[in-house]
């Protein structure tokens, strides 16, 4: 295998599913080695593994959970010594905890933003300690290091019934412009993708019948529902040297959703 990201070590959270899975393996696709986190289900990121390896790839599974602090530590040392160091993470683990602001529970306000927010913070932070511990005449890349936050369009379009999400994600958006502003002295970049509606567990219910999936299309201009692949895509270009000088932002992957459809036709 060879490619843009060939002799460049990447982490992927929450790979053993939906977008971080087909993040994985278009990286491994693209030459790099690749470690897959998953939480709990270790038989999608055994079989990703296998997958990689059968390409002739180099893929590692391990388990942690992103919002506890010790194991984020060990999830570097692990992926650090699989194969030998880190350039690439892309933190893209996360839930929803759906419901009415009244009905919310604090459980579930909590859980969303210690795993879609806190978990980016500890994983990001990780990253750029084993980057800048990292000798420059070692690098695969003109940079440092390269951070990618999933984000979602509800980093600014606002999302009622969800709003632990949408502060999350919010809160994502200002992460990763200051701290790309914190770090690019280092060499170090920070970006986010922001996906639109992807066709994953998490969203299931928004597209799994005729009737869902025809009201989903009503807020995609582009008129289609988007797939792992094409977030992956963008992905692999963003942490390679093709996107070097791109630092602070976030890269929309969504049909147009984040356009205000509800404008097309005139208001
Ligand atoms: P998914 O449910 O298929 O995948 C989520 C992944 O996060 C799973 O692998 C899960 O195991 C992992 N995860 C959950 N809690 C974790 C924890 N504590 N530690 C480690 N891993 C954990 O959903 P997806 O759609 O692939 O979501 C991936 C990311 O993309 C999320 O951040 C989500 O918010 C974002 N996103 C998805 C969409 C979409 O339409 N699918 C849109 C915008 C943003």
């Amino acid at each position: 295998m060879s490619g843009r990201l060939d002799g460049h070590v990447v982490l992927v959270t929450g790979a053993s599913s939906g977008i971080g899975l087909g993040v994985a393996e278009a990286m491994a696709d693209a030459g790099a080695a690749v470690a897959i986190n998953y939480r709990s289900h270790r038989e999608p990121a055994d079989d990703l593994v296998a997958r990689i390896t059968g390409k002739g790839g180099r893929a590692v599974a391990i388990a942690a959970d992103v919002s506890d602090e010790a194991d984020v530590a060990r999830l570097f040392d692990e992926t650090v010594s699989a194969f030998g160091r880190i350039d690439i993470l892309v933190a893209n683990s996360g839930i929803q905890k759906d419901a009415a602001i009244a009905d919310m529970t604090l459980a579930d306000w909590n859980a969303v933003i210690d795993v879609n927010l806190t978990g980016q913070f500890l994983c990001s932070r990780e990253a750029l300690r084993r980057f800048r511990s990292q000798p420059a005449d070692t690098r695969p890349a003109r940079s440092a290091g390269v951070i990618i936050s999933m984000s979602s369009v509800h980093e600014i379009i606002p999302w009622a019934g969800h709003v632990n999400y949408a502060t999350a994600k919010g809160g994502i958006r200002m992460m990763v412009r200051s701290l790309a502003q914190e770090v690019a002295g280092d060499g170090i970049r920070v970006n986010a993708i922001a996906p639109g509606a992807i066709r994953t567990p998490i969203n299931q219910d928004a597209w799994d019948t005729p009737e869902a999936l025809e009201k989903l299309l009503r807020l995609i201009p582009y008129g289609r529902i988007g797939e792992p692949e094409d977030v992956a895509r963008a992905a692999v270009w963003l942490a390679s040297d093709e996107a070097d000088y791109i630092t602070g932002t976030t890269l929309f992957v969504d049909g147009g959703m984040a356009l205000y459809p509800g404008f097309r036709d005139n208001g």
